[in-house]
């Protein structure tokens, strides 16, 4: 028998995975059916029970495993994770593809039902249709189609099914890479399969600073103000520090990272919440508030920094304006309480899973990749941090600004583009070079 060629090799692929639109179709609707809602955390046991099922069946060997004691971890929701592997016939390169199995609220909105994964068209809705069961199935596939046509590839290709991300992903990939499941030695490539749309790569993402923070005034009756000290009026003067000086310093700053949308190429800060005086009564509560100085007022504030400024900076910043205020103002005093810090992340790129996508996606799409940076963190600084991992990507067939809407849905035509850029970078980093 003649020895296949590299043309004959990927024909033979791409026409495997166009038999498996239908098994691509349904296994997307199958996990959208699994409602994985977070908070709190729902099925999470389901949702990895069904995908060990499905990757036993090719061949991987899986694990089930439970992070006990990460946030929100309980007997009631627990934060249960899948990771599966299959080992080639020689030595070589793991590939790793992870997604999140956990989906967010459902909102209002909807004229379809957030979790029946109808099929209309070329779109499947659901919530988590495109963030990201419809990347995972589309890895899935990816996976299946390349090992059925090249049983005899080199190195190791695993599919992780994780929770938490939309919360921080403590309990998913934090806990994982705790566990050395990301450690360079075991994996070499990964891509996490994000809504990014199909034809862009997602190299990293900004970094992260949450913050409350609180003003002390005294309480005093209403019709004497003078008597007491306004907490709230204390923290206008916040806000308006922010407004004039913190505000226009950080929008004249801009990233070098390829950050989308171009308003994200700044740093930001968004003001979360604010609470200040008494607290409010419940809704069906009917009698009048009683008239008092507010001795507190408190809000939370949600600072996104770019790869170009450190933590230390965006920290100090804040801090130096309220200590203005202190040296300015009589009787002003604040407490500020850190809440969670992200520090950026950002693959090089030219990266070898980076490179290798740019290139499939060229192949399948006939267009160049482009290069993004994310707004918001995922699970790649956990990867890049914990795991110190640094050749990961996020690339899969969802439409960004689809995410987390009603009636998010995910194109067909789309999860089968993304499954050939898929499965051609496995077949570029696995297969052995002619
Ligand atoms: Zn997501």
């Amino acid at each position: 028998m003649k020895h296949m060629n590299v043309q004959d090799k990927t024909d033979l692929l791409l026409y495997e995975i166009d038999s498996r639109r239908d098994d691509l179709i349904s296994l997307t609707q199958d996990l959208i059916r699994i409602p994985t809602l977070n908070p709190p955390g729902e099925n999470y046991r389901e949702i990895c029970e069904f995908l060990d099922q499905r990757l036993q069946k090719h061949g991987f060997s899986t694990e089930l495993l439970r992070a006990h004691g990460t946030p929100g971890d309980s007997e009631k929701f627990p934060r249960w994770n899948v990771v599966a592997r299959r080992e080639g016939a020689n030595r070589g390169d793991c590939v790793h593809f992870n997604s999140h199995i956990d989906v967010v609220a459902v909102g209002s909105g909807w004229t379809q039902d957030p979790f029946g994964g109808e099929l209309l068209g070329d779109k499947i809705y659901g919530r988590g249709a495109c963030d990201m069961k419809g990347g995972l199935a589309a890895s899935i596939i990816a996976a299946e189609a390349f090992i059925d046509t090249n049983p005899d590839f080199h190195g190791a290709i695993e599919i992780s099914g994780t929770g938490d991300e939309e919360s921080g992903g403590y309990g998913g990939v934090a806990y994982l890479a705790e566990k050395g499941f990301f450690n360079p030695e075991r994996v070499q490539h990964v891509i996490i399969p994000e809504p990014l749309n199909k034809d862009r790569i997602c190299l990293g993402h900004r970094g992260g600073w949450w913050a409350e923070i609180e003003t002390f005034g005294e309480i005093a009756h209403g019709c004497m103000p003078f008597l007491g000290d306004c907490a709230v009026r204390h923290m206008g003067a916040v806000i308006d520090k922010f407004e004039t000086e913190l505000f226009p310093a950080m929008a004249a700053r801009r990233t070098d990272m390829p950050v989308v949308p171009d308003g994200a190429r700044s740093s930001t800060m968004n003001i979360n919440s604010i609470h200040g005086g008494q607290p409010e009564q419940d809704e069906d509560f009917t009698g009048l508030p009683a008239h008092c100085v507010p001795d507190s007022c408190r809000i939370v504030i949600d600072r996104r920094f770019l790869v170009e400024e450190t933590l230390d900076e965006v920290r100090d910043e804040v801090e130096n304006l309220l200590d203005e205020l202190k040296a300015e103002r009589p009787k002003f005093n604040y407490d500020l309480r850190e809440l969670n810090s992200v520090l950026p992340s950002m693959t090089d790129r030219d990266a070898p899973v980076a490179v290798s996508v740019a290139k499939q996606i060229e192949k399948v799409m006939g267009k160049q990749a482009e290069f993004i940076a994310s707004p918001g963190t995922y699970d790649q600084k956990h990867i890049d941090r914990i795991g110190k991992l640094k050749n990961c990507v996020a690339y899969g067939p969802g439409i960004l600004e689809l995410a987390h809407k009603p009636d998010e849905y995910v194109s067909v035509d789309d999860m089968m583009d993304s499954v050939r850029v898929m499965a051609s970078c496995l077949a570029d980093l696995l297969l052995p070079k002619e």
